[in-house]
């Protein structure tokens, strides 16, 4: 099943000076539980196109459909409630929010939602922290965690909206190797769930496990696998 597609989108930044095209004619498939990998250079047009699919911002030409409908005519409220339902977000540096220890905040897009009792939030965003390897610590706040908890943490308040589709900006970028293998096990457990997920990386190990390998140059998105 088609979860969300990107048809011929372009995105122009224009200062007072000049236009800047940053992506030209890209086209994207996300299906349920296929791992599909960006590579590329920096300054490529990666966080760009992250932001298009993340419903962040909107193209200048071409359109984004979710679940198939078209979204990116959307108002902003509209695609905020978009992401809350169908989206999560990984980023490189965590977003985690300091003064609140690992369980409030991966409780924290479910508290926004308020569907769910405290109990409800609480019982749930623990079972994540436990399926990322994190049943101790609980109580800790971001400050006192690693580099690979922290984005462990991350990963799990991406999911506590029980998401469709993961998006993911560089999501091994700051941890070691042990925590990089538990991270890909993750995304293997979430394939199977059925989850689609978009990977964007400089990491190689994500070129033996993906499904659909692109790499981004200049703009223009090359399908590699
Ligand atoms: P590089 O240029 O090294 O490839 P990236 O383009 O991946 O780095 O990231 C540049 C910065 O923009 C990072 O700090 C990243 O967290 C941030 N960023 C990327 N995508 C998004 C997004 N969709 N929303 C908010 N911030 C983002
Ligand atoms: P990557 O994530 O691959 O590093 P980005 O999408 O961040 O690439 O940036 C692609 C190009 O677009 C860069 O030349 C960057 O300077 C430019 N750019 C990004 N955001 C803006 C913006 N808001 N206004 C103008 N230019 C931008």
């Amino acid at each position: 099943k088609l979860l969300m597609s990107v048809k011929k989108v372009s995105k122009t930044y224009k200062t007072k000076e000049n236009e800047l095209t940053v992506l030209k004619n890209v086209n994207l498939d996300i299906h349920e539980g296929e791992l599909n990998v960006i590579m590329g250079p920096s300054g490529s047009g990666k966080s760009t196109l992250l932001s298009m699919m993340g419903l962040l911002d909107k193209p200048s030409g071409g359109e984004v459909r979710l679940l198939d409908e078209v979204v990116s005519t959307h108002s902003h409220e509209d695609l905020t409630d978009l992401r809350a339902e169908h989206l999560g977000f990984v980023f490189q540096d965590y977003h985690l929010v300091p003064n609140l220890s690992a369980l409030e905040n991966v409780s924290l897009p479910l508290l926004l939602k308020n569907e769910m009792s405290r109990r409800e939030r609480d019982k749930l965003s623990g079972e994540l922290l436990d399926s990322v390897g994190l049943s101790h610590r609980y109580t800790h706040f971001p400050s006192s965690l690693s580099g690979g908890e922290k984005q462990r943490v991350a990963i799990a308040r991406a999911l506590s909206n029980q998401p469709k589709i993961i998006l993911a900006d560089e999501p091994t970028g700051n941890v070691d190797t042990e925590t990089e293998m538990k991270i890909i096990e993750i995304f293997q457990v979430l394939k199977k769930q059925r989850v689609g997920m978009l990977i964007v990386t400089h990491n190689e190990i994500f070129k033996q496990y993906a499904d659909h390998l692109y790499t981004l140059k200049q703009g223009e998105l090359e399908k590699v696998v």
